[in-house]
């Protein structure tokens, strides 16, 4: 925890928001006694990034999976089925996009949601990125607010079609 904390302090630069990691301890409280939120498979070859990532998501009561490249992430997809994928753009290898359209070909996974990271701003590549068959984008440097609302979105919009093992939703209900 505390070299996870060190790292915090290094990529502050990150984050467009101030005092982000206030905001991640209040969703952290919000969600205590209630069930796990998900499980999230973070796709991301930069090992600080995808500490800054992890960390923010298990502060929110998320179950975290790690990937460095679209080989362990196709890994950790068959071994631990990820209720959603953050999936960064730019990879060593298959890239980001290229894996997202192969998520959306195979049966297993085309209604695995996904979320691409991407440095990119321009409105022709976000388009682009939809285009692979990724659920929504979101653009770095960004806040973990926006990502935690993101994935809470998306994951309640994905809830339906994978309410066939877990009966009980009464508890997404606000
Ligand atoms: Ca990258």
């Amino acid at each position: 925890r505390s070299s996870k904390g060190h790292m915090v302090t290094k990529l502050s630069y990150l984050w467009y928001e101030m005092g982000t990691q206030h905001d991640v301890m209040m969703t952290a409280g919000s969600t205590h006694g209630s069930h796990m939120p998900g499980k999230i498979l973070i796709v991301e070859d930069e090992q600080a990034i995808r500490d800054m990532v992890s960390l923010a998501l298990r502060n929110a009561g998320y179950e975290c999976l790690e990937a460095e490249d679209t080989l362990q992430a196709q890994a950790a997809i068959l071994n631990h089925t990820p209720d959603l994928v953050l999936l960064d753009w730019m990879l060593p290898g298959v890239s980001g996009v290229d894996y997202a359209r192969q998520l959306r070909r195979e049966k297993l996974t085309q209604h695995l949601p996904v979320i691409m990271l991407t440095a990119r701003t321009e409105e022709h590549d976000k388009v682009k990125g939809l285009e692979t068959g990724a659920d929504d984008y979101i653009t770095k440097p960004f806040s973990t607010r926006e990502l935690l609302a993101r994935i809470k979105a998306l994951l309640r919009r994905s809830a339906p079609q994978t309410a066939d093992t877990s009966v009980d939703i009464s508890g997404l209900q606000l």
